[in-house]
């Protein structure tokens, strides 16, 4: 009779806490940014509800895209609506700027209404 002693579970003490890594935008990846919003009650909320206007694909093209630090969102007008119920605060979309922030984790979002120049589109983004 052998008895082995090799413990195949000994991952008591793992070591080396991993140390706070520097967050370079750059590094963000799209599975970082999904969770970051599933942190929140409310930015889960709003996500959900995003997917349900845009698809899955739309709300995962937008994270795929963003620059790191805002994820942009195509604007459609139910966007506004969708605002008001996850975040409690309506956007003034009669302004050319307006933002806001998540009560729970303050996260921030921007509207930018289209101009003639460089934003033929309203602009809606979203902090990662
Ligand atoms: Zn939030």
């Amino acid at each position: 009779m052998s008895k082995s002693k090799q413990s195949k579970s000994s991952r008591h003490g793992q070591r080396g806490h991993k140390s706070p890594k520097s967050r370079l935008p750059t590094q963000i990846t799209v599975d970082d940014i999904v969770k970051r919003f599933a942190l929140c009650g409310r930015c889960s909320f709003f996500v959900a509800g995003y997917k349900l206007l845009a698809g899955d694909e739309g709300w995962e093209t937008a994270v795929q895209e963003t620059d790191g630090r805002w994820v942009h969102l195509a604007w459609q007008p139910e966007l506004r609506e969708l605002i008001g119920r996850s975040y409690g605060n309506r956007l003034d979309i009669d302004y050319y700027f307006c933002e806001g922030t998540c009560p729970e984790c303050r996260r921030s979002f921007q509207y930018h209404a289209a101009n003639d120049e460089d934003l033929p589109e309203p602009l809606f983004q979203i902090r990662v």
